[in-house]
């Protein structure tokens, strides 16, 4: 079938309104009616070529919130009418040690992702800016009943790709934990962890959303272009969260660990971030990196979000207003996603 989409044609382009075509339904496919599409900033990376080659025209969005539209014949964990959404991956090998422990997304075969990606199909795939997708069953998730559609969309891959590490790092009570980078993933970052018991600090580059990081739980809150907040905050944290899209000095934040603590890495910039060895050995501390959530857990994140309602804070645009909305991403304006309201596509 042919759906409704917007994709842009190269690094520069403006995004455009296209025509995608959508496959026949197999046997484990769902079709989704999106309902939203959320904003993330890898869209953009990947949409201006920042992370390498890409094949145009693309249709990212992997923030997918929508409604089953029609079932393939063998689908047995779904019906028309559910409430849906997909993340990131669309599909994977199934096979791997990784798929068989739920990580799909570190496939030995590489997850199929959501848009830019090639399927089993041999088709490119294309994400969620658009009316339709089809998904195998298996990478479809289910929003629990008190999420309303455009909220969860977000979750499908700011709040996974959050949840994962400060789960894995085991960011709860007693412990200190900071997010850098007040946008989509870390204002979802600060929601998580404090209702996962943990005492929270924002370093955000200015002070100027102190007080929307305090009241989605966080404990403090400092601006990191203050040249004190670096020394003054040394050896403080158990867990660091960094969630920034652009290179920072990773050293001077290692340094804010305590003993044995971490940082993990779930900002992609495109440029390689240096480490000063003596930041990790005075500490025995830990740089690491997260990759989003396996199909599994990304259940169980909708499903803890719910019960401790926890909802993304979202602005809604029309299709037309995609490329004000990078812009305004890009310039750290985000409140804290933009979602975007497929009926205008
Ligand atoms: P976002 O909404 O743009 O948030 C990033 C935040 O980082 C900004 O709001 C800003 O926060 C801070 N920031 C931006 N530029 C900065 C700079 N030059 N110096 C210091 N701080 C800066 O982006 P997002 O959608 O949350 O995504 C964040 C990053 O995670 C992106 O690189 C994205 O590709 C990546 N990502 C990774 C995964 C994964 O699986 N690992 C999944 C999704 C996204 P303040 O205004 O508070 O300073
Ligand atoms: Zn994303």
């Amino acid at each position: 079938m042919n759906v409704k989409a917007r994709a842009v044609n190269g690094p520069t382009e403006a995004f455009e309104k296209t025509e995608i075509s959508r496959r026949n339904l197999d046997q484990h496919d769902v079709l989704i009616e999106i309902k939203y599409a959320g904003i993330c900033h890898s869209d953009i990376h990947t949409a201006r070529g920042e992370w390498g080659d890409v094949h145009y025209p693309l249709v990212p969005g992997h923030e997918i919130a929508g409604i089953v539209a029609e079932v393939g014949s063998d689908v047995t964990s779904f019906k028309v009418g559910d409430r849906v959404g997909v993340g990131c991956m669309v599909d994977s090998c199934g096979k791997c040690v990784s798929c068989r422990e739920g990580e799909e997304q570190y496939c030995e075969e590489g997850n199929i992702q959501t848009y830019g990606g090639i399927d089993k199909h041999g088709e490119h795939t294309q994400g969620g800016y658009s009316t339709h997708i089809v998904v195998t069953e298996g990478f479809v998730l289910r929003i629990p009943d008190s999420i309303p559609f455009d909220a969860a969309a977000p979750l499908l891959c700011a709040g996974i790709t959050t949840y994962s590490p400060l789960k894995k790092w085991q960011a709860d009570t007693g412990k200190k934990v900071a997010v850098i980078g007040l946008g989509g993933l870390g204002h979802l970052a600060v929601k998580i962890a404090h209702a996962m018991g943990a005492e929270v600090t924002v370093l955000s580059q200015t002070l100027k959303k102190e007080q929307d990081g305090l009241t989605f739980g966080a404990k403090n809150y400092y601006a990191t272009s203050d040249p004190e907040t670096l020394t003054k905050l040394a050896g403080s944290f158990d867990l660091i969260i960094n969630t920034v899209s652009a290179k920072l000095d990773m050293s001077a934040y290692l340094n804010l660990l305590a003993l044995n603590g971490t940082l993990v890495n779930v900002g992609a910039p495109s440029e390689p971030l240096e480490v000063n060895a003596f930041s990790l050995i005075s500490k025995r501390r830990s740089f690491a990196g997260s990759m989003i959530g396996g199909i599994k857990e990304t259940q169980e994140m909708l499903d803890f979000c719910a019960e401790h309602n926890i909802l993304p804070e979202i602005e809604v645009i029309s299709a037309d207003r995609i490329d004000e909305a990078y812009e305004r991403v890009l310039e750290s304006d985000v409140r804290y996603r933009f979602v975007i309201d497929t009926s205008t596509i």
